[in-house]
């Protein structure tokens, strides 16, 4: 049985490790804390080309895979885990406030239409909007607790607060904080911690963003809605998740209440129905941004390969990056 060191145990770490145990590979996942504390928490959730994509072909192109592989990706989960993934196929609503908004949401449209991206005009309340049929929702947090109960099921073994420290030779192992793992391929996914564990990685940085929490009645709102990168998507509990924010600020995670009041007026704007609600929870995390999108497959002739970079769409694009992995390390 060929042996796999992944770094990292958020999102992309854990659906590899899963995909590869699937595979016969013996998966050993560390990670620096708990499994799925750092951006794979702290996402909203939305699989949405049409909303998060403009232009980037390529982008477009694998993220309508991956969204396309979320339906098979979800069950496969939820028999391998016994758990439930909380998934709704409920499209999104852009709208725009006044002329020029409608104007440029009009050319986005244009754009996304000719890389594969199809939305239709529509109204919500008394605005100008967009519908885009294909973009769903996922709790993440579901998600997430189902590929650690999927990868336990499957004999991968999580190896929490042990630190990768370094890739040894060219992919024959890992060092971490507590010794050395034979193994005979490396992936590093470690989000926005990759690029110092191999020398010559493409630099990761951390976009800070924030989230608000709403307790409200469920049913309130039956689509994503958004204008630009406020948005807001409900959970089917009743929790309505507001977003967000892109913050240049390091690996500080403060949550800054300047940003949330921000978070929670731009949300009332499209839902005044959230003006006078006290939001219930709030919280941030940092989205693994590169100049160069993904940075995804094998380096070199080494036995090293790479799953970072993912940005504001690693949720989206776990399913297609994990069985790109999974594809090209064959059987184990
Ligand atoms: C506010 C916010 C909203 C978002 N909303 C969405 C959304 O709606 N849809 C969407 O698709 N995406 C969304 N994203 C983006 C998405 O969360 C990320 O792209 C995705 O979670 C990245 O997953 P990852 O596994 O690469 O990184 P992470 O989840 O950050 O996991 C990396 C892991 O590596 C570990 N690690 C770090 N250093 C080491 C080391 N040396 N050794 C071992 N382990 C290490 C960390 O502890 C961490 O657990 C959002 C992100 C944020 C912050």
């Amino acid at each position: 049985m060929k042996r796999v060191a992944i770094a990292g145990a958020g999102i992309i770490g854990l659906a590899s490790a899963w995909k590869l145990a699937r595979r016969g590979w013996r998966a050993t996942v560390f990670d620096s804390r708990e499994a799925a504390r750092e951006a794979s928490w702290a996402a909203a959730g939305m699989l949405a080309p049409g909303g998060e994509i403009d232009s980037n072909a390529a982008l477009a192109r694998m993220a309508i895979r991956s969204l396309g592989l979320y339906p098979e990706f979800v069950r496969d989960l939820e028999e391998d885990s016994g758990l439930t993934v909380e998934y709704q196929s409920c499209g999104a609503v852009e709208v725009a406030f006044d002329e020029p908004g409608l104007a440029a949401l009009t050319a986005k449209a244009a754009r996304q239409s000719a890389i594969g991206i199809a939305s239709e005009p529509c109204r919500y309340c008394n605005w100008e909007a967009r519908r885009y049929p294909a973009d769903c929702i996922v709790d993440p947090l579901s998600v997430n607790e189902a590929l650690v109960a999927a990868c336990n099921q499957r004999g991968v073994e999580i190896r929490e607060h042990e630190p990768v420290t370094e890739v040894v030779g060219n992919g024959s192992g890992v060092r971490t904080l507590q010794g050395e793992y034979v193994a005979d391929r490396v992936l590093i996914a470690a989000g926005a911690w990759s690029s110092t564990l191999f020398p010559g990685l493409p630099p990761v940085y951390p976009v800070r963003g924030h989230l608000l929490y709403f307790d409200m009645e469920p049913g309130l709102l039956t689509t994503i809605v958004r204008n630009r990168h406020t948005y807001l998507l409900q959970r089917e509990s009743g929790g309505i998740v507001a977003g967000s924010s892109m913050e240049d600020t390091g690996y500080d995670r403060t949550l800054d209440t300047a940003v949330i009041e921000d978070i929670h007026r731009r949300a009332a704007k499209l839902l005044p129905a959230l003006a006078d609600a006290k939001p219930m929870d709030y919280w941030n995390g940092l989205r693994p941004a590169t100049d160069v999108g993904p940075v995804l497959g094998r380096l070199g002739a080494t036995n090293v390969w790479t799953a970072y970079g993912h940005f504001r769409n690693g949720i989206l694009l776990a399913p297609d990056t994990a069985q790109g992995i999974a594809e090209e390390f064959g059987e184990g």
